[in-house]
């Protein structure tokens, strides 16, 4: 698979954190372009590489058409033996998971990069799971991350359940699954999680939390909540709703004595991590308009 090119849907479920908080970002993001920065393509080749391998450890290729492979991927500029250490890592994961699946039933069902489709609770909802492994009552998906910036944990995470729920839809009816796990494996941060939920309470989160927000969403409509999510929003600069939010939190009724109370300076720090990363936002923004001439105001 060429991973730059995987679809995405509008409403995906890398997303799904931030349309679930907040609906009409989506249609409100629609007005800007699809970009993708230097980080999006690294994860990119690193998903590429980790695709060789498991390719290989499924007898997909043999040793020599691995290597001729490698050799090529080598050439790449995301290529380093730091990025291949953590992809061997996500790989070693994925291949103990892989073998404890062929110890525990007779036929299980291991795929690589599958698309999932769940358009039945997400208007037009598809996306592609890393790794899905059927056996036995379990249904396991893993995900690489290949950032080492922010965490990310599988604990109710929307991403995960969202590729579960895909990945139900599509072999439910053939496997009597009953359990569902999803892991996530994070190598340059020595990040590995895992949730796990009963199929019926992830069918019940899918009727009663995400299928009312989808449906929103698609239409443009529901409440603007600002949030920690909304680092992942393209309109963050610009967005109004933010914008209010942050400076409320800037401009805090304190009260008299005029020296704050330790609860003052707490609710301060609570706040401070999302009014810089908001200050940052706009500011770059501004940069990035002055520059191209579009914004008069902030000249550099
Ligand atoms: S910046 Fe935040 S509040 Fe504004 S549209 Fe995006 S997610 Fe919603």
């Amino acid at each position: 698979m060429n991973h730059s090119e995987r679809a995405h849907a509008s409403l995906s479920a890398s997303g799904a954190s931030r349309w679930l908080a907040c609906p009409p970002s989506v249609r409100l993001s629609e007005q800007y372009e699809e970009t993708t920065s230097v980080f999006a393509k690294e994860g990119t080749f690193m998903h590429e590489l980790s695709e060789l391998y498991l390719s290989y450890e499924l007898k997909k290729m043999t040793k020599a058409q691995l290597n001729k492979k490698l050799r090529q991927m080598k050439q790449n500029e995301f290529y380093s033996p730091e990025i291949e250490q953590a992809v061997k890592t996500y790989v070693d994961v994925v291949t103990e998971k892989m073998n404890e699946a062929r110890a525990s039933s007779k036929d299980p069902l291991i795929l690589i990069e599958e698309r999932v489709d769940f358009s039945p609770y997400v208007p037009d909802g598809f996306g592609t799971g890393d790794v899905i492994l059927i056996y036995g009552d379990r249904l396991e998906v893993i995900d690489l991350k290949g950032g080492k910036g922010v965490k990310v944990s599988a604990v109710e995470n929307p991403q995960m359940r969202l590729y579960a729920l895909g990945a139900l839809n599509i072999f439910g009816l053939l496997y009597d699954t009953q359990k569902i796990l999803m892991t996530i494996v994070q190598p340059r941060l020595d990040n590995i999680s895992t949730d796990e939920m009963q199929v019926d309470d992830l069918l019940v989160w899918a009727e009663e939390v995400v299928k009312p927000k989808a449906e929103l969403a698609f239409k443009g409509e529901g409440d603007f909540i600002a949030g920690d999510h909304c680092r992942f929003c393209k309109v963050k600069a610009t967005c109004r709703a933010r914008a209010e939010e942050n400076l409320k939190l800037a401009c805090m009724d304190f009260q008299k004595p005029p020296l704050l109370t330790d609860d003052e300076v707490t609710e301060v720090l609570t706040s401070i991590d999302q009014l810089m990363s908001w200050a940052k936002d706009v500011q770059e923004y501004a940069f990035a308009m002055a520059l191209s001439q579009k914004f008069k105001l902030y000249s550099v």
